[in-house]
């Protein structure tokens, strides 16, 4: 199976279309991690040709970027590292925006001790910050741009107007908006936008949080301390919709492609536009049905019919703004 890859502005390798996700590898917000089943679900994401890896400091508040480190130790040159920046914590785990310069600063020493590495392929930020302007944001980027600090630039969760204002001030390469067949705000205007732009558009939550996944079932449970656990599509009356939907996807992805339930969700991204789509893992295993999303193509017809099935079952979709940050008080 050939892997499709992609062009980054500013990273010299071809990046995998299919990166791998490890928010869930920091343990917070998703009931706890195993490192050792982490470390193995790195090292088989490399094996596999999967060479983009997406992290953050935030990701189980610097446990994910150490993860990540541990487990590229001999890899590096083989791996295109994706993390964040301008999201920060207190002791008791309370998360605010901050993309003060300051922050900034001091954020990517820690990111890259903790990734044991001097450079970051792309360097993103998290979530805007009101209380700073954007180009006070990109131009301190674009400054560790220049010291060779991070090979290239990105930001997440941004509108059209806050990219169009960053990238005044620094070279922007990527954006990683959320994107899954549940979830398509991005495609009305932040698509088009980086399509005319040349960028590279990172989408997260491609298996929705493993909704995706085919494993869920209406009578799943979560730990208190995972994020699905308070996710609206996973809660009644909603989640037996969007069950209903995926029973019928899964039926149309063996039946007419003879795939997975997880091939047809990444094929979908993949189609839709300039895209990567990150699939969030933390055990090997999960990693097997990969090679299944690459090769093969949608026609429009069949993207008609999965956006018919989705209004039948979906009457008034979600969309995944419960995970938004709180701002920092001025
Ligand atoms: P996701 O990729 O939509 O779903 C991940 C979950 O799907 C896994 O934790 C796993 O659940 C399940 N899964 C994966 N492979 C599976 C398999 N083979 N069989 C059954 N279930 C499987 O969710 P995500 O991790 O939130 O998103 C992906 C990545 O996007 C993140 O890791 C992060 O890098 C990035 N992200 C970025 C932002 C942002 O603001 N920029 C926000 C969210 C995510 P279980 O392990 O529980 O079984």
């Amino acid at each position: 199976m050939s892997i499709e890859t992609i062009k980054i502005e500013g990273i010299p390798s071809a990046v995998s279309r299919i990166g791998l996700g490890t928010w869930a590898m920091g343990g917070a917000f998703w009931g706890g991690t195993d490192d050792s089943q982490s470390i193995a679900a790195l090292r088989q994401a490399i094996e596999q040709g999967i060479n983009l890896i997406d992290t953050a400091p935030v990701y189980g508040f610097g446990h994910s970027e150490s993860v990540v480190g541990d487990a590229l130790v001999g890899l590096r040159q083989q791996a295109v590292i994706a993390t964040k920046v301008a999201l920060d914590w207190d002791s008791e785990g309370k998360i605010v925006r901050n993309s003060t310069p300051a922050r900034i600063r001091a954020e990517v020493e820690d990111s890259l001790r903790r990734l044991r590495t001097d450079y970051i392929d792309l360097y993103q930020v998290h979530w805007p910050d009101s209380l700073v302007s954007i180009e006070e944001t990109a131009a301190e980027l674009e400054k560790l741009r220049q010291q060779g600090k991070i090979l290239a630039i990105g930001v997440s969760n941004f509108s059209v107007e806050q990219m169009e204002q960053f990238a005044s001030v620094a070279k922007l390469s990527t954006l990683q908006p959320p994107y899954n067949v549940f979830e398509r705000g991005a495609e009305y205007d932040l698509f088009p936008y980086a399509q005319k732009n040349n960028l590279v558009v990172l989408a997260y939550g491609a298996l929705c949080r493993g909704l995706l996944s085919g494993r869920m079932q209406g009578t799943t449970t979560f730990a208190e301390d995972d994020l699905r656990s308070f996710d609206p599509k996973f809660q009644s009356p909603r989640f037996a919709q969007y069950l209903a939907a995926v029973e019928e996807l899964t039926q149309l992805a063996q039946e007419r492609f003879g795939k997975s339930m997880l091939a047809l969700a990444v094929r979908w991204v993949l189609d839709n536009g300039p895209t990567i789509a990150l699939w969030g893992a933390r055990r090997p295993e999960q990693l097997r049905g990969v090679d299944e999303a690459y090769g093969w193509k949608l026609s429009a017809a069949d993207i008609a019919d999965i956006d018919a099935i989705l209004a039948k079952h979906i009457p008034q979709p979600i969309g995944p703004e419960f995970m938004a940050p709180p701002h920092r008080q001025g």
